[in-house]
């Protein structure tokens, strides 16, 4: 066991010590505070977790993993933490193979996520109607 000392509580700081506790570290980690740092990269008003990376498969997974992470950590912490919200990606021209976007929704589809191709006229239809979930 070894006495281990972190600096930072942001998300890699918090991670760290979480998991070297659980190997059976004595961990103290330490920050600026106040927690969660308002100005902090992991803590601050502007994160999002996503699946889409285009075709990058290994990266669409690892998000994946990441999402089910979170997932565990609102059941554990009894806490909301995590906030699962949709959200839409806007091209002004349609999509192409090779495209950010039409590489995404096709990783994506292929995976089993629940991705829809709309157009204007749909989008404008679904949100005058509240329907686009
Ligand atoms: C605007 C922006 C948007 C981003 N968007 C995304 C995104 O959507 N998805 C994504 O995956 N990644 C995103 N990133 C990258 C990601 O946020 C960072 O890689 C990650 O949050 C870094 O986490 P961290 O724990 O290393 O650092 P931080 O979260 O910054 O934590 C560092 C902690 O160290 C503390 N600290 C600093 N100095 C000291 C000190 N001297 N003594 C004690 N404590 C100290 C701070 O108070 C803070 O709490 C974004 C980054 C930025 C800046």
């Amino acid at each position: 066991m070894f006495r281990i000392l972190i600096v930072g509580a942001g998300i890699n700081g918090v991670t760290a010590a979480i998991e070297l506790k659980k190997r059976g570290h004595n961990v103290s980690l330490i920050d600026l505070g106040p927690l969660p740092h308002p100005l902090a990269a992991s803590t601050d008003i502007s994160k999002a977790v996503r699946a889409a990376y285009g075709a990058d498969e290994d990266y669409t997974s690892l998000a994946e993993r990441s999402i089910q992470l979170w997932r565990k950590w609102n059941q554990e912490f009894g806490i909301e933490l995590y906030h699962e919200v949709h959200f839409l990606f806007l091209r002004q021209r349609a999509m192409q193979p090779g495209d950010f976007e039409y590489e995404s929704f096709e990783l994506l589809k292929k995976t089993g996520h629940k991705v829809e191709r709309v157009d204007s006229r749909v989008l404008r239809e679904q949100v005058s109607w509240g329907r686009f979930m």
